[in-house]
């Protein structure tokens, strides 16, 4: 039965609001809140938006939209916000959808499940298990929503797969006029194609349907070996000779580690028992990683005693076990952190690594990396990955992989110890992201690159950028599903394509006393204490900046409700159905 509204007149919106709320379908419920604080899973970025709302059919996204384009407000839809980068911070209208995550239906014959778009792929594969089947490929995590995973092209580390997009079957997106638009392969290509990575900025969808594999066990095999064995490996057998492979290459030490899995009929196998791979381990690392805030030149250490404790200090000491594909592509994340990633071809690999590491035991001249590396330390291993889309079609206009050869995903993660920003950011990105750029690499889509803008994307993605671009335009030409994260990546200056009216802008970004950044747009509705902003047509940018020195005097709503938290949050334990996964227990260092 539908549900009546909430009282909105406690939402403080503007008279029109509910005079515009009263025109739409009573029965069609409108599930809206005004506390919700937005951050992404590294407390990186905060948003409060000014309306959060979690709609349970197609309906109410519907009505949510409608009644969007009639407030002039800006839509952006959240999946879990795993997304490292402030892409989902919004002081507009949030959508999100955990309460339309339900599973639709199940063709045993052709392996697909259709889904609503908000189920998190924990769940989906839960619900395929059922049936017998499985996703064919995991990134290192399954908590994100299925469509929000697609919209940032995630993808593991295989040979035989590419992005998780690469199984979606069909989709139907609600656009910005409120029209819910099926589209695949063969109906409405073009929108297919532009909405498998969408980047949020196409409009909602609703549904998917998804390629399902069956479900089998994985036997996986870790290995530490010098670096001269991986690259001598690199163009024979070591990305080819297991379905799942992956790597950690760690540069102070001179080794890497060799993850490579494949599809099983065992039972099931524990890894052995190790006393330093659990509790002991995790919070060893996090404290040196802490001290090493203060005394980075005792990271090339921190990272020989810690992966020398884990992994064993002989090259070839190995790790193996037998689970379920669902889990065992998984692995611990650890701590809070920076993730820079970007593919190259994969035949470029072993040189682009060799570079990083010359630079990064300060060989400048030798790296060919114009930043200087003098007393700069980092504390993470590289993590490299692999996937293949040779020949695969359709391909995503935004799809990070390449077309004509396999893919090489190098990924500079930053560990932030109890949330604080290491010192070598800055230098460490610049000095990658060059590099990365010298082969025409493409940044992860949802991770924390600094160097980007439409110049280098056009450069990098030529038509299929003005393709995505041309797409989205049609779809949504007020602009409703853009922010200022999409100004600043794929749209051109606004002196080549002007703001949208719907557009959001950012206004302020404040740094948090307990780390991490909290981000301001323009439609935030604390600027002129409540007044609809958007009345005053077009405003810009310049505008924006005189409202803000305002809201900056005062003590504002937002920046009030967007306080620092007080203590360091608990770690989060889970304990989920047939896993022992524990943030914090036994299993933490297994794998990599
Ligand atoms: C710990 C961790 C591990 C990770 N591991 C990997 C990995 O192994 N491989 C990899 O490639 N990436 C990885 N990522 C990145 C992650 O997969 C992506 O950021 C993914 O987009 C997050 O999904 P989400 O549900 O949180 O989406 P969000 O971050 O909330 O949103 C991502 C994008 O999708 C859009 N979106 C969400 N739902 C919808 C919808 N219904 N309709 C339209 N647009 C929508 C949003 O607007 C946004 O643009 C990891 C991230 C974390 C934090």
């Amino acid at each position: 039965m539908a549900m009546a509204h909430p009282p909105l007149s406690s939402f403080g919106m503007p008279p029109k609001f509910l005079i515009e709320l009263d025109r739409l379908d009573p029965d069609v419920p409108f599930r809206a809140s005004q506390s919700h604080i937005h951050h992404t899973w590294a407390r990186t970025f905060h948003s409060r938006p000014e309306l959060y709302l979690r709609p349970q059919s197609i309906a109410e996204i519907q009505k949510v939209i409608t009644l969007a384009r009639r407030m002039r407000r800006r839509v952006v839809t959240v999946g879990c916000s795993h997304s490292p980068s402030d892409l989902t911070c919004t002081s507009a209208w949030m959508v999100n959808l955990d309460d339309f995550g339900q599973v639709l239906s199940v063709d045993k014959a052709r392996k697909t499940l259709t889904v609503q778009a908000g189920i998190r792929m924990h769940a989906l594969n839960l619900a395929a298990n059922e049936h017998g089947l499985t996703m064919p490929s995991l990134g290192s995590i399954d908590d994100q929503s299925i469509a929000g995973a697609i919209g940032t092209a995630t993808h593991g580390s295989s040979m035989v797969h590419g992005l998780l997009s690469d199984s979606v079957k069909s989709l139907r997106i609600i656009l910005g006029n409120g029209q819910a638009v099926k589209c695949s392969p063969t109906q409405s290509p073009d929108l297919f194609r532009a909405a498998l990575t969408s980047l949020g900025a196409l409009g909602i969808i609703a549904e998917l349907e998804f390629q399902m594999v069956d479900a089998s066990n994985i036997e996986w095999v870790q290995t530490i070996l010098p670096i001269e064995d991986v690259l001598s490996r690199w163009d024979n057998d070591l990305w080819t000779s297991h379905e799942f492979v992956r790597v950690w290459w760690l540069p102070y030490m001179k080794r890497a580690i060799v993850w490579r899995a494949d599809r099983t009929t065992k039972a099931h196998v524990k890894p052995a028992y190790n006393w330093y791979g659990g509790s002991v381990g995790y919070h060893t690392y996090h404290i040196l990683l802490w001290i090493s805030q203060y005394f980075p030149r005792v990271l090339p250490w921190v990272e020989k005693f810690v992966f020398g404790m884990q992994y064993g200090f002989t090259d070839g000491s190995t790790i193996t076990g037998v689970e379920e594909q669902r889990t065992g592509l998984l692995m611990n994340c650890l701590y809070s952190q920076f993730v820079n990633e970007w593919s190259i071809p994969l035949a470029q690999g072993p040189e682009a690594l060799m570079r990083l590491t010359k630079w990064l035991h300060g060989d400048e001249h030798g790296s060919g990396i114009p930043f200087s590396p003098n007393g700069l330390y980092v504390h993470s291993p590289i993590e490299v990955r692999v996937a293949n889309t040779v020949g695969r079609t359709p391909k995503p206009y935004l799809d990070t992989s390449f077309a004509d050869t396999p893919s090489l995903y190098l990924n500079a993660t930053l560990y932030r110890p109890y949330n604080q920003d290491p010192p070598c950011r800055e230098r460490y990105y610049q000095a990658f992201e060059h590099l990365m750029k010298e082969y025409n690499g493409r940044p992860h889509w949802a991770k924390n690159f600094q160097t980007v803008d439409h110049a280098y994307l056009s450069k990098a993605y030529g038509d299929d950028l003005s393709e995505f671009l041309r797409v989205r335009n049609e779809v949504d030409p007020e602009g409703m599903f853009l922010g200022a994260w999409h100004r600043r990546t794929i749209l051109p200056p606004k002196t080549e394509m002007p703001a949208f009216p719907l557009e959001e802008k950012e206004v302020v970004r404040r740094q948090r006393r307990t780390g991490g950044v909290d981000w301001i747009g323009e439609q935030a509705r604390w600027f002129d204490g409540g007044v609809d902003v958007f009345e005053k047509n077009g405003s810009e940018s310049g505008e924006s900046f005189d409202l803000m020195a305002g809201a900056e005097a005062e003590a504002s709503l937002l920046l009030e409700s967007l306080r620092d938290v007080d203590e360091e949050e608990e770690l989060e334990q889970r304990i989920r159905e047939n896993t022992e996964e524990f943030v914090t227990g036994t299993n933490v260092f297994n794998k990599m």
